[in-house]
């Protein structure tokens, strides 16, 4: 049996709440002999904040980059809105992406049947739907400089953000998009503005040329960024993986999550290069949302986009994917049984709390573990 080792960073808010139903699916998948895990936990954000006096230790970081991979909950909240800019709770999660080099991020958008009527569109737009959008994530005009605004002779003020990307790294996130999607339907749509912007056209090139060098057996689509979204909207099934920046796949990944119904279901990922000698990717994992402030303490928290979290963790970086989808198919059953969190709950239905949600898939994934 693999011993693999994870740090869990539960962070503020419900990221304690939510990390502590991964931890009983972590022990349940150890008691049925799928891999033995070494678990750490350590602070992050607000939590780390009041402890060290900045939202990651340098300390923390060294063991998220000894770790297999990294279970992050969520930071921030009103406690430390006037916090320096360089040490509010977001920094630390800002500070640990730069560090390990996550350059890839990786939303998955999936609508269980049992809820495709919490989605704002139709269900038969929606049901069924599985997509992956994987964002460059390091790089583009978040990034680029000169980022500034400047007083002109005028008077007037003049602000500029530059969007750069070199080939080496279109390529990389170009690679982890192919070969997903050969574990997937086999399809990448690589969305970009080549119509009206440089990094667009590079960008187009050094897909198609990764595409034709290196994984001619996938197929390929290019697609303006703008038709993404709105084909997003209007048929979203017909994609699989979906690889675009920084900026679009902002964009495109929160139209991705609003189709799915709950912030609350929503997992994701990110992975840096493989590390040459060992072949293990630095890769952190961590659900879309916040730390809810508005909902901290009150046990009502859906542990769901944390649990997936952890799917995806087993799937990336443990090499444990049939364990993976045990789990995604337990939740898969949950929810048809009909238990909900306050956010997915139907109308006129009694909503189960944080540590049920967990209890329910445990009961779930124990008897298919077996
Ligand atoms: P949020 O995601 O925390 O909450 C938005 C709304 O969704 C709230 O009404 C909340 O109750 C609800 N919600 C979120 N997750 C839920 C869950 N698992 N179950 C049930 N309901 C859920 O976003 P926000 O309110 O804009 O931000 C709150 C704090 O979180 C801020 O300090 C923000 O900076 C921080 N934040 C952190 C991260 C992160 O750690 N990666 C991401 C986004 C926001």
């Amino acid at each position: 049996m693999p011993t693999l080792k994870l740090l869990l960073l539960p962070g503020d808010g419900i990221g304690p709440e939510v990390c502590r139903e991964v931890e009983k699916v972590i022990r349940c998948l150890e008691a049925a002999g799928i891999a033995s895990f070494e678990t750490e936990t350590d602070l992050v954000g607000g939590a780390a904040y009041e402890a060290h006096g900045k939202p990651v230790a340098d300390t923390t970081v060294a063991l998220a980059h000894a770790a297999d991979a990294v279970l992050f909950g969520a930071v921030g909240g009103p406690k430390w809105d006037r916090v320096a800019y360089e040490s509010r709770p977001e920094a630390g999660l800002l500070r640990l992406r730069k560090d390990l080099g996550l350059f890839a991020n990786l939303r998955p958008a999936i609508c269980y049947p049992a809820l495709a009527d919490a989605s704002s569109l139709r269900r038969e737009l929606v049901e069924g739907l599985d997509l992956l959008i994987v964002r460059e994530l390091t790089g583009g005009v978040y990034f680029g400089e000169p980022k500034e605004i400047v007083t002109l002779e005028t008077g007037e003020k003049r602000a500029v953000d530059t969007q750069i990307y070199t080939t080496g790294e279109i390529k990389r996130i170009a690679r982890v998009a192919f070969d997903l999607a050969r574990t997937r339907r086999n399809k990448v749509s690589s969305a970009e503005k080549r119509n009206v912007m440089k990094s667009g056209v590079l960008w187009n090139e050094v897909v198609t040329r990764i595409h034709r060098d290196e994984f001619s057996e996938v197929e390929l689509e290019h697609v303006l960024a703008d038709n993404c979204a709105m084909q997003l909207v209007r048929r979203p099934k017909q994609y699989d993986v979906i690889v675009t920046d920084n900026l679009f796949g902002d964009i495109l990944s929160d139209v991705g999550a609003m189709l799915t119904g709950s912030l609350g279901m929503l997992p994701s990922a990110s992975l840096g290069s493989p590390d040459p000698a060992t072949g293990r990717r630095p890769a952190l994992y961590e659900p879309v949302h916040g730390s809810a402030p508005d909902i901290a303490g009150q046990g009502a928290a859906n542990p769901l986009a944390m649990i997936g979290s952890l799917a995806m963790a087993l799937r990336y970086s443990l090499n444990l994917g049939e364990a993976a989808t045990a789990l995604e198919e337990a939740v898969s059953r949950v929810l048809a049984s009909g238990s909900r969190t306050r956010d997915i709950v139907a109308p006129g239905a009694n909503p189960i709390g944080t540590g049920d949600m967990g209890d329910a898939v445990m009961a779930e994934l124990r008897p298919a573990l077996s």
